[in-house]
């Protein structure tokens, strides 16, 4: 921010607090109650769907602060008249929607584009969606999601980054200013949504909604950084997720949402409830009834609520028996109004109907594409079997139930969204000299085997085959749990008939979450995970089947050899009696009896069409304080990384930090530092990384929060995934 932005913004700030002020006195008990509430808007007509005429008559009356779910510049122009030209003191309201990987314009699930290690593809994602979804009068994005999670099965993996608090920390932030800019006022800008407050990742058995049972140092070290760097990055609001934290429901929770969040943080934004989640206190059974689950949410810190209406229908006597202060009411709705000024739906609160952005653009269009190309991780190549030669591939065959699906955008999309460009369809723009044959060969959940019979056939009349099997996203999102993992329904045996033809096989696996493939995996010649890759996912698959893009994505979550492993993660804390593969007689160690040791596929993993190498980590210095350390000062980690193939790529330098001896158990590596280069053949970079305190210490168990930079050795590794190759070691003293 330059001087003269800083000075405006501390004018803003200043004229949007008295006018807070002036607002507040002149509200009645219930137009305070009123800024508060959430109504849904009848899009969603199922149960639990919204109201539209409820809605209306609340923002008639001055009853409502908020409303999700209205679609269209029309829609929200005719609502937000209702609010501003009929309510007694004509405040607007604010519009949310999740939009959570686009509106018109359907990018990579989130997991997939954590995949890419490289923040400017959500920043992308969050920039193209703000400038869509704002011209249609929405405000306000239930996104971006940053829970981090160790479980496979839960169906919301999809919409994370992963296992990862560091590479979710800089996603956050990334998509966080996507959204907002520097002006949330601006016509293409969004109000972001840190979601779910807090360790919502962690439930139990990958359940949703389940007990999440944490403890204090797991939940500052694991599932709290990311939500701190969007705080820090700006983020607007904050949404209370749907489990307990250690017994107390986030919706009630003043440890983690006045505590930490608006105490320690200093954040002065809007928390906002998930969908009923205050009144959910009852199911929870951690309040009695209705004027209860409206104390304790208030009173924890929750300052909108979505939906139900315990707020509204019982602010009033919980003000009266003193159990709500007035302090704490106002407080709220100073949240909400300063939000809406922030937004600046006082001076502008309509959109032009006529500029309303109807569709994906070109330019749209393309930037989906190119993140998609850098999702993609390549997972196997035999024999560089990819990428195909053109000139050379004669006849291919494009099988199994996802290659001519346009059901590839993924879970969380609008309705209307236009549909993905099928693989088959992208395949044969790409090689219009290749003569493209296709059969379903089995659906995406059905147990009939007869339509394998033709795939086969299909494959053994081609030079090459393409498999694309998976999961519908129906398969992920919310509430859509899994307990297994592998292909479901005849995929697996379509795989193996496949296979067992000889001809050349590319698996291209598309999925909300990572998958079991060791069945499988070593029978076919190479495996491509393309995640649900959005509105052009035909056209990216074959940018890379083809080559023109090469992939470099890497894994942003462990891919398990079975479901049973299950939680397996790179950065799990260390054992007194861990596995050693070179002594594998030793009999009581920490290890299944059944399944080889460890992931198919580990974190921050991914192949390209051409070789790298990495050299030793250097340092600026091997010793410092750590009263230095607390201080600010950093140390300079300098990897050198040299592309050794024949391809300009890209590669993902990785740096992992472990402590080896501390007061509390460490992870056996914590990702610190991640950088994607391009590189020429034969050309050679030096890639540098800062660790500071906050990269080298840890928090202690202790419910004030303790954050420690212990003196004594940390290891530094380097390299390309998270089994890194080179090791250098700090002195803190
Ligand atoms: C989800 C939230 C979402 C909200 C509004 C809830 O069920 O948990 O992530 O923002 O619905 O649609």
């Amino acid at each position: 921010m330059s001087g003269h932005d800083h000075q405006n913004s501390v004018r803003n700030d200043h004229d949007h607090e008295s006018r807070i002020a002036d607002l507040l006195a002149q509200m009645t008990v219930e137009e305070k109650l009123g800024q508060l509430q959430q109504l849904a808007w009848a899009w969603d007509t199922g149960p639990g769907g919204g109201d539209t005429a409820a809605a209306e008559a609340a923002a008639r009356k001055g009853l409502l602060g908020s409303v999700l779910n209205v679609v269209g510049a029309e829609a929200s122009n005719a609502l937000q008249r209702i609010a501003v030209e009929e309510s007694r003191l004509g405040i607007p309201l604010v519009f949310g929607l999740d939009v959570i990987h686009g509106y018109h314009t359907t990018f990579p699930i989130p997991l997939a584009q954590a995949a890419a290690f490289d923040p400017a593809v959500t920043a992308a994602d969050a920039e193209v969606s703000a400038r869509e979804a704002r011209s249609n009068g929405i405000h306000w994005t239930f996104s971006p999601m940053m829970d981090v999670t160790h479980e496979p099965r839960w169906g919301r993996i999809a919409e994370s980054i992963g296992e990862d608090p560091y590479l979710t920390s800089a996603y956050a932030a990334a998509k966080v200013r996507g959204y907002q800019g520097d002006d949330l006022a601006a016509s293409d800008r969004l109000a972001a949504c840190a979601k779910h407050f807090a360790a919502y990742g962690g439930a139990e058995g990958g359940r949703d909604y389940n007990t999440v049972d944490v403890s204090e140092q797991r939940l500052r070290n694991l599932y709290l950084p990311p939500f701190k760097a969007a705080v820090d990055a700006g983020a607007a609001t904050v949404m209370a997720a749907f489990n307990t934290i250690s017994g107390v429901p986030a919706h009630a929770n003043s440890h983690t949402l006045s505590g930490i969040l608006k105490e320690s943080w200093g954040f002065d934004g809007v928390v906002v409830s998930d969908w009923t989640g205050v009144q959910e206190l009852i199911a929870h059974g951690s309040a009695a009834d209705e004027a209860e689950a409206a104390r304790r949410s208030l009173t924890a810190g929750v300052d909108m609520e979505m939906v139900s209406t315990t707020f509204v229908d019982h602010g009033r006597e919980l003000l009266a028996s003193g159990a709500l202060t007035e302090e704490r009411l106002d407080d709220a709705v100073a949240r909400v109004l300063r939000l809406k000024l922030r937004l600046g739906l006082f001076e502008r609160p309509y959109v032009e109907e006529s500029a309303a952005i109807t569709g994906p653009t070109l330019a749209a269009r393309a930037a989906a594409r190119e993140a998609a190309g850098r999702c993609m991780v390549l997972l196997r190549n035999e024999a560089g079997t990819l990428p195909f030669d053109p000139a050379a591939l004669r006849s291919l065959a494009v099988v199994g139930p996802f290659a001519d699906s346009g059901d590839l955008l993924g879970t969380w999309t609008l309705p209307g969204a236009p549909e993905a460009v099928t693989v088959l369809a992208g395949l044969r723009e790409a090689l219009p000299d290749t003569e493209i044959t296709h059969a379903e060969g089995a659906s995406a959940e059905g147990t009939d085997p007869s339509g394998i019979a033709a795939a086969v056939a299909a494959a053994e009349a081609a030079d090459a085959v393409v498999l694309v099997v998976g999961e519908a996203p129906a398969l992920s999102g919310e509430a859509a749990v899994r307990s297994e993992l592998g292909l479901p329904g005849a995929q697996e045996r379509l795989v193996a008939e496949v296979a067992a033809t000889g001809t050349p096989c590319v698996v291209l696996l598309v999925a909300g979450r990572p998958l079991t493939i060791g069945a499988w995996a070593d029978q076919v010649q190479a495996v491509v995970m393309a995640w649900h890759p959005g509105i052009e996912a035909g056209t990216a698959v074959a940018d890379v089947l083809t080559g023109a893009v090469v992939p470099g994505g890497k894994l942003p979550v462990t891919f398990p050899r079975s479901v049973g492993q299950v939680p397996l993660y790179y950065n799990h804390e260390r054992t007194g009696r861990p596995y050693d593969p070179a002594a594998p007689e030793v009999k009581y160690v920490s290890r299944y009896l059944d399944v080889e040791d460890g992931p198919a596929y580990p974190f921050g993993y991914g192949l390209s069409y051409t070789t790298f190498e990495t050299g030793a980590p250097r340092l600026d210095h091997e010793r410092i304080t750590a009263a230095a350390l607390e201080a600010g000062a950093t140390v300079e980690v300098t990897v050198p990384v040299r592309n050794t193939g024949d391809r300009t790529a890209d590669e993902v330098v990785q740096l992992y930090v472990q402590d080896p001896a501390a007061s509390i158990a460490q992870p056996v590596r914590r990702l610190r530092g991640f950088s994607r280069v391009r590189l020429a053949p034969g050309e050679e970079r030096q890639v540098r990384f800062t660790l500071g305190a906050e990269d080298l210490g840890f928090w202690t168990e202790d419910p004030a929060g303790v954050f420690l930079v212990e003196p004594g050795e940390i290891h530094l590794h380097t390299g390309t995934s998270s089994r890194t190759t080179a090791t250098r070691t700090l002195l803190i003293t």
